[in-house]
């Protein structure tokens, strides 16, 4: 059910433009049909009030006394009557309950009332008390709160996972798995991943362990891939992540995710190390993730153990038996062999992690796998990083929200509740999500909504990518805070590569360092690209090799720079250069087309939708404006969006009728013309 914008508008007294504003600045979309469920919370923000109980007219009743009180007060301070106490009549309805409250950043006076279990007009006087003239809808920090309450008896306690909206954006993990107390962690089960070379048994390996360790195996087994599964071994936990490949394993990192405390690097003895071998020792070494190394293939008579430990030797991983830190197990996956060994290794280096969080707090986890089922909607396999997750819990994971509805094993079984490292399938989201993101509990659907909405804004404007540019690199180099510029090189044959990473040692400078943190042959790939975004600080480039347009695109979105060279000494000279602060992205400016608006669609705060003609050129999704009015510039913005019936297209070609999404503070009009121009970035030498 929906009503329409100008319903909701004239219910709550308002034009249909000071509702779009209101809308707008509410943080929601503005949109010709209101869902009923938006509508109701836009009605509670705009009035601040929900159907009201007795008690809380009552409150409100006192409040306005109170506030009434304070403004005499006010007055009297201002004539120089020094006002000694704040009145006290209230006080009697002090009902307190003591003990520990947990409220978030900030909190209105109303919910600080319920929380707190003490009457809205007696927390109003004891505001009055410190100087504050509050309603009960002003919203008070949490400094400000535990002041007040303080005095009345009353704990409070920082609310865990009150990240900003910015910060699960980013996928700020580290903000959101924030603890006051080391005391109260517990330790936690191993999230381990398999990886290595195509071929080399990891699906074998995943599915030997799954199917002989799955914690209950009522179900004779699972053959299906859900994501992540947990298996026991001698009565301690250990949670695999079903994906095999570091491709997973990095895609996950770079949108926030830290699901992996060791991987398992799987190398065929009857191989060798392959460029994926590499790859997956790079990704492993790049995250801080120990590496425990299964030689697999040990039944075939050509197994050969000990060359793989010696070519492991040169990509820095040392056998414990040939005097080096890295455990290697030789098993047979196909054969089940050496199975627990591993296991048993895997725990071994987990308990010199320490691994620890703390069940009892509302869960933060991350999405693993998610997709659409026919009749429970979007549904994700989630493993938590902390906290307990609830059947019934309300979040928010990515762009959406929802409510735990459903929680299953990998066995179907139903379950009520999981802790850390534990790993579920859920269903309750309202949309679809993607893996790496992350999923935070919170108090209600409306913060959940609210939550949700603003991270959506923020995706759509593109106000925050999750890598660091050129000129953010070369900023934060000029400031003194990034003092390893890391770099992921291809290159088409191994003969440059080994030149190219011979002059990058000799590249020295006193203030910063590079590192090739991931080097290999042929194009630029997916996987270099989200290496780099899980890497702030790094670089991709390529000698005599392309990021195809996919993978262009996908540096485009994660903000990552991707440069290519076809001569060394100018790909080593720029890296100098960048070093030394002397190299700057020149921007060269080009001139698209031009775009006649023929009709006005809708019109937002600082956005509107128009429909029109490409006269000239062509138009390219966000492409700078210039707004011309009767042949004069009248003003500028962007486009942000370009629709040819309803599609949306990146690019459209002169003579094309389409609709266009246009921001700028400029309202258009039927007969303007955009002239659209794009700046495109080139390195420059200063
Ligand atoms: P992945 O690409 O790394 O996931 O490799 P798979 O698990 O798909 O295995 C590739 C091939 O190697 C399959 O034909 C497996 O049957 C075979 N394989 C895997 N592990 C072993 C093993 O321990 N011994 C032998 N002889 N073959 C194996």
């Amino acid at each position: 059910m929906a009503i329409t914008l100008a319903q909701l508008a004239s219910k709550l007294g308002f034009t249909e433009s000071e509702m779009q504003k209101k809308i707008l600045e509410l943080g929601f979309e503005v949109t010709a049909e209101i869902e009923d469920e938006l509508a109701q919370l836009i009605i509670e923000e705009v009035t601040g009030k929900v159907e009201k109980s007795a008690a809380e007219v009552y409150d409100q009743k006192i409040a306005e006394e109170q506030e009434k009180e304070i403004v005499k007060s006010q007055r009297k301070q201002k004539a120089g009557k020094i006002v000694k106490k704040a009145p006290t009549r209230t006080f009697e309805r002090i009902e307190v309950r003591k003990g520990m409250v947990e409220i978030g950043d900030s909190i209105t006076v109303k919910e600080l009332a319920e929380k707190a279990n003490v009457s809205a007009a007696v927390l109003i006087g004891a505001l009055m008390k410190n100087g504050i003239l509050a309603n009960i809808n002003q919203v008070i920090d949490y400094d400000t709160a535990v002041i007040i309450t303080t005095d009345l008896g009353v704990q409070l306690k920082k609310a865990h996972g009150s990240a900003s909206a910015e910060d699960i954006f980013k996928g700020n993990l580290e903000k959101l798995l924030e603890e006051d107390e080391e005391a109260i962690l517990e330790k936690r089960p191993p999230v381990v991943c398999v990886m290595g070379h195509v071929d080399h048994g990891k699906t074998t390996l995943l599915d030997a362990i799954r199917n002989e360790h799955v914690v209950d195996s009522e179900a004779g087994g699972i053959t299906q891939h859900i994501g992540a599964y947990q298996v026991v071994h001698k009565g301690q936990k250990i949670t695999f992540l079903d994906t095999p490949g570091h491709e997973a394993f990095t895609a996950m990192r770079a949108r926030g995710a830290r699901v992996t405390d060791v991987a398992i690097l799987v190398v065929a003895a009857d191989d060798g190390i392959m460029p994926q071998t590499i790859e997956a020792i790079n990704h492993a070494k790049e995250a801080g993730v120990p590496v425990v190394v299964a030689i697999n293939k040990m039944d075939k008579p050509d197994a050969n153990p000990n060359k793989i430990k010696a070519e492991l030797v040169e990509h820095g991983l040392q056998s414990e038996d040939w005097g080096g830190q890295t455990i290697m197990v030789p098993i047979s996956a196909k054969k089940r062999e050496g199975i627990d060994a591993l296991l048993e290794s895997v725990l071994l280096v987990s308990d010199v992690l320490d691994l620890k969080a703390n069940p009892n707090r509302p869960a933060v986890a991350s999405v693993v796998e998610s997709h659409l089922d026919g009749g429970l909607g979007p549904v994700a396999t989630i493993l938590v990083n902390t906290g307990t997750l609830k059947v019934g819990d309300n979040f928010i994971v990515g762009q959406t929200f929802g409510r735990v509805k459903l929680m299953k094993d990998p066995f179907k079984k139903s379950l009520q509740s999981i802790g850390p490292s534990d790993t579920a399938q859920i269903a309750g989201l309202n949309d679809a999500v993607e893996s790496g993101q992350i999923l935070q509990v919170v108090d209600s659907e409306k913060t959940a909504r609210q939550k949700a909405m603003q991270v959506h804004n923020m995706a759509k404007e593109e106000l925050i990518t999750a890598g660091m540019g050129m000129q953010e690199i070369l900023q934060r180099i000029k400031e003194g805070t990034l003092k390893l510029l890391k770099v992921v090189l291809k290159a088409d044959t191994q003969g440059s590569l080994e030149a190219i990473k011979q002059a990058l040692a000799k590249v020295k400078n006193d203030d910063v360092a590079i590192r090739v943190i991931h080097s290999g042959v042929g194009g630029i790939s997916d996987s270099d690209v989200l290496m780099a975004a899980a890497s702030p600080g790094t670089l991709v480039l390529g000698f005599h090799t392309e990021a195809n347009v996919q993978v262009q695109r996908l540096a485009e979105r994660m903000g990552i720079e991707v440069v290519t060279y076809k001569i060394i000494y100018e790909l080593i000279d720029d890296l100098k250069k960048i070093l030394t602060g002397m190299l700057q992205p020149e921007l060269l400016h080009i001139e698209l087309g031009k775009f006649k608006v023929l009709k006005v669609f809708f019109t937002g705060k600082n956005e509107m939708v128009v429909g029109g003609r490409v006269t000239e050129g062509k138009m390219e999704k966000k492409a700078k404006l210039r707004v011309l009015r009767n042949g004069e510039k009248i003003g500028e913005g962007q486009l942000t969006g370009l629709k040819l019936v309803n599609e949306d297209m990146d690019a459209l070609e002169e003579g094309t009728e389409c609709g266009a999404r246009y921001l700028g503070k400029v309202l258009l009009e039927e007969g303007d013309v955009l002239e659209a121009w794009k700046e495109e970035k080139k390195m420059k030498t200063l």
